[in-house]
């Protein structure tokens, strides 16, 4: 097998080999995939016979010629306008990009059905994960499909839904007492003891790839131009680096002009360290104590991948903002009930943090903003 792309370590810039399951850099610092040739500009066209899956940009992907991919069919999601919602909050031009509808019910197919397809072609006997809770019920459905066992390590807390959907797809999960930087530590502890895959955020340099096809997508569904502003509810990061990542690659490959979106990080007020790091100029975020939201997905005290979300908040234009769980949850029911979108409190975050930068001035009524509801309201029923 070769290899069309390298790793590259985000911080010291180390090369690793792509052979075998690449963890962080020695460094500690998470590495990146760099691609040696993107396609150029001209074979677009060679898009629009393949099928509406992320795999349909496979050259902007580390798989290999002649691989197939672990999948379920994830990515291809629907880019909706939500004329309602903006006439009613002054917006001319909002779009929701609607992840519910992936396999699993949220996002987190994308960057898992990318870190299984790797792991499992380089050999993985057993995965495990640590999470606040819908990256485990991704990787739960992944394993499956790849008939490897996992592990899961998520907090009691986590809606009850999600932690059946967990089950649901046979892996063995293990509550924590405790939040997701906990689950982290057992799940580093049993990666070593039991010689298994840790498929945890920016712990292997895959679930980014996958999670910039978001970017790869909104595109193409714009006809090969950017948005304005992009409202993203932030935990990990992966969604916002992955992003940037991609508009970086299409910009650098010529898919796209030189303009990119101004990103902006939602957090909940109760959980909100790239927020405050963001407003003190810090390169690295300080962990959160006593992390609490009804948004699972954002109950992230001390992210891996800090540097790197501020460092795509810093030189996008955009910044950061939190907002409390009064208003997510009140924001996820104007999009179920004036759009019939079934937003999870993190997709409302997204509506939140938009209306609130929109009330400051830091986005104009006539702007292209795009949000993103990461997530199905029905997973955080109880
Ligand atoms: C994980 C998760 C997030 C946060 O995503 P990152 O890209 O890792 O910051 C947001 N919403 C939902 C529903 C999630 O599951």
């Amino acid at each position: 097998m070769t290899f069309h792309w390298s790793l590259e370590c985000s911080s010291c810039t180390k090369p690793r080999s792509v052979e075998g399951l690449p963890t962080v850099c020695d460094c500690g610092q998470p590495y990146l995939v760099r691609y040696g040739a993107v396609p150029p500009p001209g074979t677009k066209a060679l898009l629009s016979d393949r099928p509406w899956t992320m795999w349909r940009y496979r050259e902007w992907l580390p798989l290999g010629d002649g691989e197939s991919p672990v999948t379920l069919g994830e990515g291809g999601t629907p880019l909706l306008a939500v004329q309602r919602i903006a006439a009613r909050y002054g917006f001319e031009d909002l779009c929701v990009k609607e992840e519910s509808v992936n396999p699993t019910g949220t996002f987190k197919a994308r960057g898992l059905a990318a870190a299984v397809t790797r792991a499992a072609h380089a050999g993985a006997r057993r995965f495990v994960i640590p999470t606040a809770g819908n990256a485990g019920i991704a990787l739960a459905a992944y394993a499956a499909r790849a008939a490897i066992p996992a592990r899961v390590y998520a907090p009691a807390s986590t809606p009850p839904t999600i932690l059946f959907q967990i089950r649901s797809f046979g892996a063995d999960l293990v509550l924590v007492d405790g939040h997701i930087g906990d689950c982290g530590k057992a799940a580093h502890a049993y990666a070593l003891e039991a010689g298994a895959v840790n498929v945890s955020t920016l712990r292997e340099p895959y679930r980014i790839e996958g999670k910039k096809t978001l970017g790869l997508e909104l595109a193409e569904q714009f006809g090969w131009t950017l948005p304005d502003v992009i409202v993203y509810p932030t935990g990990g990061g992966t969604g916002l680096i992955g992003m940037w990542k991609a508009f970086g690659e299409l910009a650098g490959a010529g898919w796209v002009g030189e303009s990119r979106p101004r990103m902006y990080g939602v957090q909940a007020a109760g959980c909100a360290p790239v927020v405050k790091a963001f407003q003190e100029g810090a390169a690295g975020c300080t962990p959160w104590p006593e992390p609490w939201t009804i948004a699972s997905g954002l109950r992230v005290p001390g992210p891996l991948g800090d540097r790197l979300m501020l460092q795509a908040l810093q030189e996008s234009g955009g910044g950061a903002i939190a907002v409390p769980d009064a208003a997510l949850a009140a924001a996820a029911r104007d999009l179920q009930t004036l759009e019939g979108i079934d937003a999870s409190p993190e997709g409302g975050a997204a509506l939140a943090g938009a209306l609130e930068l929109k009330t400051k001035g830091a986005i104009k009524p006539h702007e292209r903003v795009v949000l993103f509801n990461t997530g199905a309201g029905w997973l955080y029923r109880a």
